[in-house]
This record gives C-alpha cells, sequence and structure tokens, in this order.
C-alpha cells in the first residue's frame, strides 16, 4: 500500500476571457467545479500508473464540459488496444498496489463530495477523515481563456487542523495500517511534514517528499528522506538559492547537498528539459518527450505518482533502477499534458508502457 497524505481540495474554476482588474467584475464564460489539490492529484496519479485501464474507466465530467469547449473530442476507450496491451512486454501492471489516502475534510458539501470522488478514481478514501466544524480547502482558480497559466487562491480547511501529535504513531501515516511508502506534499504544516518523516524514518518505511509548495525542512529531516522530488522553484527554495542559480551546472551541486543531508535519492524536474536524479552511486539528465502540450497542469503531481507507484513495483521485485523510475515519470507527465485539466489526461499503466515518443 502506498499512503499519500495531504491537501484535498474543492477547485471552483472560473475560465473567462481574461483575468479582471483590480475593482473591475467580468463575466466569465464557464464555471466548473472539480476534486484537486496536489495530494488528489498525486494520489490517482499514483494509482493510475500501476493499473491497467479499466474499460468502464471513470472520466472526470467536469472536463468533458472544457474539452467540448476546445476543438478536442474525448478519447474513447479503444478495447483492441487494451487488448493487445496484455501482450506487451514492458508491462507494468501485474502487482496489486493499493493507494490510501490520508487527508482531512471539513464538514460541508465538499467534503461529502471528495469520498466518492476518489473511490471512482480508484483510491481507498478510508484514510480521509471528516473534522466537525471546519471547512474543506477549497481554490479559486481563475483561468484566462487562451493563456495557460492559472491563478489560484486557497485555503488549508480542515488540513490546518492537523497537528504534530496527528503523526506521532506508524499506524497514523497510513491510517490503521503499515504502508509500504509514504507520499507528501507540503500544502500542509511544516512541522506535520517534519514529525511524518521523522516517524516513518524511525519505523523504516520509506518516504518521499515532493516538497511542493516549497518550504526548507529541518537539516535533521532530510536523512529519514528515501526521495526528495522537487521542480526548479522549489530546488532553490530548499536549498537556501535564487531561481537563476539553478541552472545545468548546479544541478548536480544542488543534489550532492541534499545527498549530502541523507536523503537516498534526488529528483530535480526540469519542466520541458525532463528531469536531473542523483544517488551516491549514480547521476544523469533524462530529456523530456516531446510532445503537443496543452495544459502542463498537474505535470508535477503526475510525475510523483508515476515515479512512486514505480518504485514500489521494483521494491516488490527486490530492485532499484532509479533511471527507470525517472524515464517512466517523464513519460507519464508528457503524456499529462496532452490533455486539459489536472486529472483528465493522467495516463494508465498500461497507456505508458505502450508510448514511444521520441
Ligand atoms: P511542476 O509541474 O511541478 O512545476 P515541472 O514543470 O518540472 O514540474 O514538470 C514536471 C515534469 O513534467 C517534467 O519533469 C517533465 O517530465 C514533464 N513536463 C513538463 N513540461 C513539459 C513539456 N513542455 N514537455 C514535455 N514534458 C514536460
Amino acid at each position: 500500500t502506498i499512503a499519500i497524505i495531504g491537501g484535498l481540495d474543492y477547485d471552483l474554476i472560473m475560465i473567462a476571457n481574461r483575468i479582471p482588474e483590480g475593482g473591475e467584475s467580468l463575466l466569465a464564460n464557464e464555471y466548473l467545479e472539480a476534486l484537486g489539490g496536489k495530494g488528489a492529484n498525486s494520489a490517482i496519479a499514483t494509482y493510475r500508473t500501476c493499473h491497467k485501464k479499466p474499460t468502464d474507466a471513470y472520466e472526470t465530467p467536469i472536463i468533458e464540459a472544457r474539452v467540448q469547449s476546445s476543438d478536442e473530442q474525448p478519447e474513447n476507450t479503444d478495447k483492441q488496444a487494451l487488448e493487445q496491451d496484455d501482450q506487451n512486454e514492458e508491462r507494468s501492471y501485474d502487482l496489486e498496489i493499493s493507494v490510501r489516502m490520508v487527508g482531512a475534510v471539513g464538514d460541508d458539501k465538499y467534503g461529502r463530495r471528495f469520498y466518492a470522488e476518489l473511490n471512482k478514481n480508484g483510491v481507498d478514501s478510508s484514510g480521509v477523515i471528516t473534522v466537525p466544524n471546519t471547512q474543506s480547502s477549497i481554490c479559486f482558480v481563475m483561468v484566462e481563456n487562451y493563456a495557460r497559466e492559472n491563478r489560484c487562491l486557497f485555503t488549508l480547511g480542515a488540513t490546518a487542523t492537523w497537528t504534530k501529535e496527528h503523526f506521532l504513531k506508524v499506524e497514523d501515516l497510513g491510517h490503521g495500517l503499515r504502508p509500504d511508502l509514504c507520499v507528501a506534499q507540503m500544502e500542509i504544516h511544516k512541522e506535520v511534514v517534519e514529525q511524518m518523516i521523522e516517524t516513518a524514518g524511525k519505523a523504516g518505511i520509506d518516504f518521499l517528499l515532493n516538497a511542493a509548495p516549497a518550504n526548507p525542512i529541518t537539516k535533521r529531516t532530510y536523512r529519514h528522506l528515501t526521495h526528495l522530488l522537487v521542480n526548479e522553484s522549489e530546488a532553490a527554495i530548499m536549498s537556501g538559492r535564487d531561481l537563476d542559480e539553478v541552472n545545468k551546472d548546479t544541478w548536480a551541486v544542488i543534489c550532492q547537498e541534499f545527498l549530502n543531508r541523507g536523503v537516498k535519492n534526488v529528483v530535480i524536474t526540469l519542466g520541458a528539459k525532463g528531469a536531473y536524479f542523483a544517488t551516491a552511486s549514480e547521476r544523469d539528465h533524462c530529456l523530456a518527450y516531446k510532445v503537443k502540450v496543452v495544459d502542463t497542469t498537474g505535470a508535477g503531481d503526475t510525475f510523483t505518482g508515476a515515479y512512486a507507484s514505480e518504485y514500489l513495483r521494483q521494491k516488490e521485485t527486490g530492485q532499484w533502477d532509479i533511471r527507470k523510475a525517472v524515464v517512466r515519470a517523464n513519460k507519464a507527465a508528457a503524456l499529462t499534458i496532452t490533455h486539459l485539466g489536472a486529472q483528465q489526461g493522467i495516463p494508465w499503466a498500461n497507456e505508458i508502457d505502450r508510448f514511444n515518443a521520441p
């Protein structure tokens, strides 16, 4: 079991021709609601990237509306392709890996929807608690029709009630079970994340920190990290640099600093440039795959999910080849950004196996 511990939010999305100026009210073209948050997106990505796409796979209805408003058509499940996937020698979905979301929601209408949304996506929602008298985390997203940049404002909601005391015991990490791997982002209080990492480390449980949004953690916490995943701006913040100091001349140096603090595997994702990885014995730059970019929302979450599921898959077969995981995560993230929306494009295991782009 992989436990994804982190933020769940409801995205309330307005799409308009442009973003209003201060003091201005503007008519939006469309309004949508969708399950979001780095925690939820990574959980869905982790699940999909180690399972074969079912013929009746759940498609987020909300995104269909967005797809119809553009020139794209919703993709149909191609039965023949799915059957052929089982003949593929590079099959990556034979091991049963379950994904449990550990999170907190408010006792409001959004809170109640999270459970069903996660379950429909294959994610076990039994680690999600409803905190009385709180609101769920909400994210207001403003999307300019043709620009690919979103503007977001979010509240922590129920997750803000988490304190260090919530994660003192191993069972707390998996909400009653001992996970094989914990994955967390930083949409929660930093001290809570540090406590989770420490509890996992002391119990010998692998921990993957996707430090997004970045917030430097205390130095002694790093030694408990099996994996640290950051993008370039997060690498800058976590290593105390300016963004322009993160470039191809410093990737190795930055990774080495984290390795020196005790992290076992460090990955810096580089957007269209791919990803750089480093361990004590190996380091390299893996190029990104060339695709037609539609919407890069969720690229990092998909990368995290694909990397996490591949790590556990390899671990269960008794080996660890970080390059293979980075290459697979690059493929998964490339596939995701060819679709609108954070979740719609997250590929399934067989779709990544099948993907052979330049
Ligand atoms: P984040 O989304 O967290 O800011 P990045 O921008 O580094 O993270 O993107 C994460 C990953 O998504 C990259 O490592 C790469 O695999 C993939 N990716 C992002 N942008 C592109 C692109 N334009 N072309 C191909 N792959 C991309």
